[in-house]
């Protein structure tokens, strides 16, 4: 770290195609924008490439202006300049439509649309004069940039610029991910754990060499119990028992459940296999037996499980209407209340590169109870279990995790935890203060990436 400070700022670009808080579909969306100011803070220079979606939500876009437009690729490409959270942006809006269809993904030439898109992006970094260390391309969506910058563009003007290309879910996309680890200076994904579980992929085997596993952080000023519109009193670990006592009631006024003094279990997550679907469903149940209260929020791509929710949402709606709740929707104030409202955070996932809503969950002092995979394993130690792992990384445990992915694996997390929270509030409480005080931020993971991006130029 110390020689890292006395180098030259660096110049690196993101061409990504999600982006907090204007285009956020998971977790990619806020990597792209806290990694992107943790490193900015360190004083090196970031900008974004971006498509200008008609959907982004352009309240958070400040001083949009006209930057310029170059013809490619048989349209014309206007490009606009604006800031997002602090962070230099360029929109690329071509004339041909491609970014007008109301969505990030979902039409069924999302493979092309993007390609052109990391095409056109190149075509402005070269036309426009940049002279990037770094273009960080991102999962399917911006491979397409590591290889057509090798293609097309090492021989211009954009020569000493390196690849660094992030995995953040291998399960989407593996052919454009494979190719784009061929032609990557350096690739990486977001948790030790993942990239150990994915070692042994036929895309990834033979790149072991330039492949590094770096934990995502979360941006602690945009997930900030202190200073958080969407929660009726801020708080610190210092009034952590008050703050979300009060964020417990608004949560269950709002939702319509009854207001008493319940363990209250939240589920924040895309429902799709990855994320456990029949473990959430018997997690739900479970805790409904143990007289607790369930609040789940999230949304199906996939039309079919959409619907099986909602039915199960009648069900529980009608059967235990003043202890379950289930919001079938994507809605980022109502997260903050859940985080905030809720006692634990369930995440009993299939597999999980990295993994964020753990993380917010300890910002706000929900108590993380998750399955042990991926960045799960890596950043959530059980109570009863993983003290010295934790030690190993000057921690305190700070959750409670199961492996199996049946029901019984569930039962033994979700079970201790709520026991836990019955048995001994004055612990329980100890333990919120505990995780809400450990730092998940991008300080660590930050100088990761500083020393990935400087080695990718050696
Ligand atoms: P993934 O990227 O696989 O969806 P992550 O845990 O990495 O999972 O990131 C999920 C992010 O999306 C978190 O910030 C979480 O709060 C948010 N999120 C997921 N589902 C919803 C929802 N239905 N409403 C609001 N925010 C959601």
């Amino acid at each position: 770290v110390g020689g890292i400070s006395k180098e030259p700022p660096l110049h690196i670009v993101h061409i990504a195609v999600e982006m907090a808080p204007i285009a956020k579909v998971g977790g990619l969306g806020d990597v792209v924008t806290s990694l992107s100011r943790a490193v900015q803070e360190l004083n090196h220079n970031v900008d974004i490439v971006f498509p200008k979606y008609d959907c982004i939500k352009h309240n958070f876009v400040k001083d949009l202006q006209f930057n310029r437009s170059y013809h490619w690729g048989g349209t014309e490409i206007k490009v606009w300049h604006g800031k997002v959270e602090g962070l230099s942006v360029y929109f690329l809006d071509p004339q041909n439509g491609l970014f007008q269809r109301g969505c990030v993904y979902g039409c069924a030439d999302d493979a092309g649309r993007f390609g052109f898109f990391c095409h056109a992006a190149l075509e402005f970094l070269l036309q426009g004069g940049f002279h990037p260390d770094i273009l960080h391309c991102h999962d399917w969506s911006s491979a397409p940039v590591s290889w057509l910058f090798k293609d097309h563009y090492t021989q211009y003007g954009l020569i000493k610029t390196r690849i660094v290309f992030t995995i953040h879910n291998l399960e989407f996309g593996a052919n454009a991910i494979g190719k784009a680890m061929t032609f990557a200076d350096k690739a990486t994904t977001v948790s030790p754990t993942y990239a150990k579980e994915v070692a042994g992929n036929s895309v990834i085997s033979a790149h072991l060499y330039k492949f590094h596993g770096i934990i995502n952080g979360i941006d602690p000023d945009i997930w900030d119990p202190y200073n958080d519109n969407f929660i009726p009193v801020p708080y610190t670990s210092e009034n952590v028992v008050e703050g979300k006592r009060a964020a417990k009631e608004e949560l269950q006024n709002r939702l319509g459940l009854k207001s008493a003094d319940f363990p209250v279990v939240g589920i924040i997550t895309r429902l799709t296999h990855q994320k456990g679907i029949h473990l959430i469903k018997h997690a739900i149940w479970r805790t409904l037996e143990r007289n607790g209260q369930v609040v789940l929020l999230g949304s199906a791509p996939d039309p079919r499980i959409q619907n099986d929710f909602v039915n199960l949402a009648n069900q529980l709606h009608s059967s235990h209407g003043d202890r379950a709740r289930l919001v079938l929707t994507y809605d980022e104030p109502l997260s903050h209340l859940i985080y905030a409202g809720a006692d634990f955070i369930l995440v009993p996932s299939i597999f999980e590169p990295c993994g964020l809503t753990q993380l917010i969950a300890m910002r706000y002092g929900a108590v993380p109870v998750v399955r042990k995979t991926g960045g799960l394993f890596d950043t959530v130690f059980d109570v009863d279990h993983d003290k010295e792992r934790a030690q190993a990384q000057v921690l305190e445990p700070n959750g409670f995790s199961f492996d199996g992915a049946d029901a019984p694996g569930v039962d033994y997390a979700l079970n201790r935890a709520i026991s836990a929270w019955y048995d001994g509030r004055e612990w329980f409480n100890s333990l919120c203060k505990t995780v809400m005080e450990q730092d998940w931020s991008w300080n660590r993971p930050a100088l990761e990436y500083l020393e990935l991006y400087h080695s990718a130029r050696k």
